[in-house]
């Protein structure tokens, strides 16, 4: 019995043991039906013993899809004894009694009792595990799937800076893709400068001195050579388990460095040539702080820094700092805020309290999407223009003012000058009336003269002779006068009529010296005159006689005995004249100007007291005029006299060639 009991005890304990078990413990028979089943199997599977055992295990808990395999592989070992599943941890899916499908893991063992083949398979619900493996596996891929896609790059080191892992954007950017050796780590991809500064900051990552918000700037010499720049952060990860490195991330900003430098040079550039002009100028960015200003910005206002000092400066501040500057301080302040906020240009002038006016330009800088970007001040100093401006002003005030009185006085010359003309018309008509009233009283004189002269009377003594000769002399001297005022009256009020036409001015010549040549002759003076033809002029042939006669007469008045006299027509410069000329007593030059006038006597006439009215060259001027000719003389005293009238070729208007 201590066999058996033995034996008992150890069946005992055995079932106990599989009573106890945690996994689940299932016995069947070689036709797969169930013996044993224990509290871990119906926990698993949801069926209790009893209604367990006695069924086939691929009714119970192996999903539809497997039980042909199942059965298969058991008649497999029940006739060869080859097992592909004995013996070894497997993991495969299960149906449990509310028809859930979990994941168990499973070994099978086999052992023969009785003469029978047994199966005992040992089981465990793995499917909460298996889930977690899952999302775990998920979760690993969303993070390599955001890491791998980023656009920075993420390396891990470990804490000796031993390369672990780089993300694609490394290999990406720097095209170290198959060169890269893990070995060498990324310090050998570094710039030589830099290797210090990356070693630096790795260690102060590590000692907790340098956050991520801190960066520094490390450049890398790619694959093909170029060196291209990262701004790189460290956080230490060491003490993460699930990390266990220094995770560095990098970002390329080679292409913002070049920007930056381009702006750099631009905005040197800039400063360059603000630098050289005269305006001051002042950019403010958008959030109203110095940009640039230039040096004859900070000269306008007396600045104490410098324009480069000024960089970075809060405008509003600096506004309300240097509006004592101004004249109307708050107006300053309320326009510039006025310009900032109007997002319009302006112009206008400010005044300064030393009295200096500065022109201000406004102008908003606008983006591309028309957004405001800054602000544009520019300042000229105007001062010495408004001063020449005003004076200016008061220039043409007075200009103005002069040019009012001139007018004043021209219109008080203008009724002067008018009742002068009035008092000259009123002369020559009482020359005129008075000419006219003595001709008639002068003409008895010299016919009753004329009478005593003859004797019809009776005869006269030598004495009553003598005083009948003086009175007709004086008589006829007088007449003549008279008929040359109201001759010469007559011309100047244009009432004597012209009869014009082409004359001869060689025959006119001709003829008055023809007349003369006696008078000449007896004075044993030589007249001589041009022969044949000589150019026309357009004249009244009696008028032109009687200037022509005048000069004639005065030359031989004026040339003593002995002299020479010439009349000639001539044709000078396409003008066509006649000329008279002597070798008489001339005319002083002082004197010549006014020897067209009514009653002029050159003093050495009068001195040798050759008789004569004055009159006579009066006459002529008036007669050519009339003709729209000109008249002039050139003498030399004590040598001689040319007088020469010009006398048009055609009449006036009259556009044909020479002559009529
Ligand atoms: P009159 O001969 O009657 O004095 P005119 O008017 O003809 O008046 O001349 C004015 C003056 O011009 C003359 O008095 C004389 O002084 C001067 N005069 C004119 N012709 C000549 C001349 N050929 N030579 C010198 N003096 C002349």
């Amino acid at each position: 019995m201590i066999d058996s009991e033995t034996t008992d005890f150890d069946l005992a304990r055995s079932q106990a043991r599989i009573r106890a078990a945690l996994d689940g413990v299932i016995t069947i028979d070689a036709d797969g039906v169930v013996v044993e089943w224990n509290p871990a199997a119906e926990r698993i599977f949801g069926y209790p013993a009893q209604e367990a055992v006695g069924r086939t295990m691929a009714d119970l808990i192996v999903p539809p899809a497997m039980q042909a395999g199942h059965r298969a592989g058991m008649a497999r070992y029940l006739a060869s004894g080859e097992g592909r599943v004995l013996d070894q941890r497997l993991e495969m899916p299960a149906i449990t009694a509310d028809g859930r499908e979990i994941t168990i893991e499973l070994t099978i063992t086999s052992f023969t009792a009785g003469g029978e083949q047994w199966f005992t398979g040992w089981a465990r619900d793995i499917t909460d595990i298996k889930r977690t493996e899952q999302e775990l596996a998920a979760s690993e891929q969303r993070f390599q799937a955001v890491v791998e896609h980023s656009s920075d790059v993420i390396t891990i080191l470990d804490g000796n800076g031993t390369w672990l892992y780089t993300s694609q954007a490394g290999t990406r950017l720097t095209g170290y893709e198959k060169g890269f050796d893990p070995e060498g780590g990324i310090f050998a991809l570094l710039h030589p400068d830099d290797a210090g500064l990356a070693l630096q900051t790795l260690q102060e990552v590590l000692a907790g001195t340098r956050g991520p918000d801190e960066p520094v700037e490390l450049r890398i010499i790619d694959a093909h050579g170029k060196t291209l720049r990262f701004e790189t952060v460290g956080v230490n990860m060491l003490d993460n388990p699930a990390v266990g490195g220094v995770v560095l991330h990098a970002r390329d900003v080679t292409e913002r460095h070049a920007a930056e430098a381009e702006l750099r040079l631009r905005t040197q550039q800039l400063a360059g040539v603000l630098g050289s002009i005269q305006l001051g100028v002042l950019v403010e960015d958008r959030g109203r702080r110095v940009a640039v200003a230039n040096d004859a910005f900070t000269k306008l206002f007396s600045s104490p820094v410098t324009a480069e000092e000024m960089v970075g400066a809060d405008c509003a501040a600096m506004a309300e700092q240097v509006k004592d500057f101004f004249l109307e301080p708050e107006r300053f302040v309320a326009g510039i805020d006025r310009c900032v906020t109007g997002r319009a240009a302006v112009s206008e002038e400010v005044t300064l309290t030393d009295g200096r006016v500065l022109e201000r330009d406004y102008v908003p800088v606008l983006s591309e999407a028309g957004e405001l970007d800054g602000h544009i001040w520019m300042y000229r100093d105007v001062t010495d223009r408004k001063r020449a401006e005003d004076e200016r002003e008061h220039l043409l005030e007075a200009e103005r003012l002069a040019r009012r009185s001139i007018e004043a006085s021209q219109a008080v010359l203008e009724v002067q000058n008018r009742s002068l003309r009035e008092l000259d018309r009123l002369k020559d008509e009482v020359v005129a009336t008075v000419s006219h009233e003595l001709r008639t009283p002068l003409t008895s004189i010299v016919s009753f003269s004329e009478l005593l002269d003859d004797e019809q009377i009776g005869p006269l003594n030598d004495e009553q002779q003598e005083f009948v000769t003086t009175i007709r002399r004086n008589a006829d001297r007088l007449i003549r006068v008279v008929n040359d005022l109201l001759l010469l009256a007559r011309l100047e009020s244009h009432t004597i009529a012209l009869e014009y036409g082409p004359v001869d001015l060689a025959d006119v010549a001709r003829s008055v010296a023809g007349d003369y040549q006696p008078t000449a002759d007896e004075k044993g003076i030589s007249l001589a005159v041009a022969d044949g033809s000589g150019p026309a002029g357009w004249a009244d042939r009696e008028r032109l006689e009687q200037v022509v006669s005048n000069l004639v007469t005065n030359a031989i008045k004026f040339t003593p005995p002995g002299g020479q006299i010439s009349v000639q027509a001539k044709e000078i410069d396409s003008s066509h004249c006649i000329e008279v000329t002597d070798t008489g007593i001339g005319i002083p030059a002082a004197e010549q100007e006014e020897l067209f006038q009514r009653f002029f006597r050159a003093s050495n006439a009068r001195e040798a007291t050759i008789p004569g009215t004055g009159l006579g060259l009066a006459v002529c001027h008036a007669i050519v005029r009339l003709h729209a000719g000109q008249i002039d003389v050139h003498s030399v005293e004590g040598e001689g006299s040319t007088f020469r009238i010009i006398i048009p070729a055609r009449p006036p208007g009259d556009g044909s060639g020479h002559g009529a």
